[in-house]
């Protein structure tokens, strides 16, 4: 696996193992994790191949990769029990025989003891690796992982063999192989591509397309790729090595900024309850929640949020008219004139709230899910919003696809995280 090496564009394959896969009991979700990130250090994946906890197709699969690609990740199957494979499979295919590794035979046993745990005996087949292997160390799990170079007739691929469980996979992957991947990119440039990541709320995919313009068209450089996911916008920008220098990835992520900075919450991550919470942390503003029709979720994914405590005041679950009567002062008449779901109900929650917690912003959310309780005129996936700070409340409203209850809650969970981050922006 040289930086160098005669041919221009080689190329990396994935095989996922497991009975699971091939039955369709799990999908699999470590190629594509794998192909997204190898791609990123300049190490396209050629070919993906799923087989299930059998042997002899392992060693065949193996071997048939090995000879077409010059980096072979293998997932799965590396756990302590019989229908686990892979091992013997890879020291086969390898041509290298089976031995006990001490320190890896030790950490499994420490991953046990740390958890006050009897290592069962099986445990130990995890400690064993095809000779001339590196041991690559799992922190999320019991499996460690493999990398070695093959021999015999498909000598000089580089196999990386990973445990199954996406977690584990995952952060072996990012951990231990990507580094080494990095250092030598399969696309003889000997530099991975250039990118830039922006997360954005509050824009539609057609919106952010017609303002992004020929930015998105498929000859422009850097490249642009958007995902959407419930009302979260992931654009990066690629820049290939080769394509031009890093100043063009500069500019125009600059430009990118300007145009979209109303919408671009993070740079680093998607997660908007993350990004939302560390802004409370940091200004040491408190908040309370009166949830309706989102039963909690909002407080569920602000409370993820480490140290959240400090600024988190309460979140009530106001579900029932009387709830909301009861807890929240919100005047039945008021319900019994605009229904729940209205903006002068959600105002009153917010103030509610506000009033009883004494927290700085109180956000209050009421809607109809779904699938049934939708009328013309307040439909299944409207939602309304309350907000109250600083004496002031605002209202709004929010209108989502029918796509299902659980849908329609987590649009209305992200839309309420973005209110108070739109809230602390202003
Ligand atoms: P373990 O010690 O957990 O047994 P392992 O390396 O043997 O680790 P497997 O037994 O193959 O891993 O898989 C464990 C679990 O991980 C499977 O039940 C499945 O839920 C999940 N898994 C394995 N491979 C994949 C995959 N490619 N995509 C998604 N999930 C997977
Ligand atoms: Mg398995």
């Amino acid at each position: 696996m040289d930086a160098g090496g005669a041919q221009a564009h080689r190329r990396a394959a994935v095989l996922a193992i497991g009975d699971e896969l091939l039955a369709g009991a799990h999908a699999d979700l470590n190629s594509p994790r794998i192909s997204r990130e190898l791609a990123t250090v300049g190490w396209p994946v050629g070919r993906v191949v799923v087989v299930g906890d059998n042997e002899d197709q392992i060693v065949q699969a193996l071997e048939a990769l090995c000879r077409d690609h010059d980096v072979v990740l293998v997932t799965g199957g590396l756990g302590p029990t019989l229908d686990d494979v892979t091992r013997s499979a890879v020291a086969r295919a390898a041509r290298s025989p089976l031995l006990e590794h001490a320190a890896a035979a030790q950490q499994i046993s420490a991953w046990f003891a740390a958890r006050g745990r009897e290592m069962p005996g099986s445990n130990l087949r995890q400690a064993l690796f095809p000779k001339g292997a590196e041991v690559l160390p799992n922190a999320l799990g019991t499996a460690p992982g493999f990398t070695m170079e093959t021999t015999g007739e498909t000598a000089g691929a580089r196999l990386f063999v990973l445990p199954g469980p996406p977690r584990e996979m995952a952060g072996m992957l990012l951990g231990e192989v990507l580094p080494r991947l990095a250092q030598c990119a399969g696309d003889g440039s000997g530099q991975a591509a250039a990118r830039r990541d922006f997360f954005m709320v509050g824009l539609s995919e057609s919106a952010f397309a017609d303002a992004a313009g020929d930015w998105m068209e498929r000859s422009a450089r850097p490249r642009m790729g958007v995902t959407a996911k419930t009302s979260i916008l992931s654009v990066r920008l690629t820049l290939e090595p080769g394509a031009g220098d890093h100043g063009l990835l500069e500019e125009r992520a600059v430009a990118f900024q300007e145009r979209f900075e109303r919408w671009i919450f993070s740079e680093q991550t998607p997660d908007l309850a993350r990004v939302v919470g560390e802004h409370l942390l940091a200004e040491n503003t408190s908040l309370a929640l009166a949830e309706s029709c989102t039963g909690g979720l909002v407080a569920g994914a602000l409370t993820g949020v480490p140290g959240i405590s400090r600024v988190f005041r309460e979140g009530l679950v106001t579900y029932s008219n009387r709830s909301k009567c009861e807890r929240l002062g919100v005047d039945r008449e008021l319900i019994e004139r605009h229904g729940a779901v209205s903006p002068e109900v959600a105002a009153a929650m917010a103030e509610g709230c506000a009033r009883s917690s004494g927290a700085d912003i109180a956000l209050a959310v009421t809607g109809i899910a779904g699938p049934g309780g939708g009328t013309p005129d307040k439909p299944v996936g409207l939602i309304w919003y309350g907000l109250h700070r600083a004496g002031e409340t605002s209202t709004a409203q929010r209108r989502f696809p029918a796509r299902g209850r659980q849908q329609v809650r987590e649009f209305a969970t992200q839309t309420a995280l973005a209110l108070i981050w739109r809230a602390l922006r202003a």
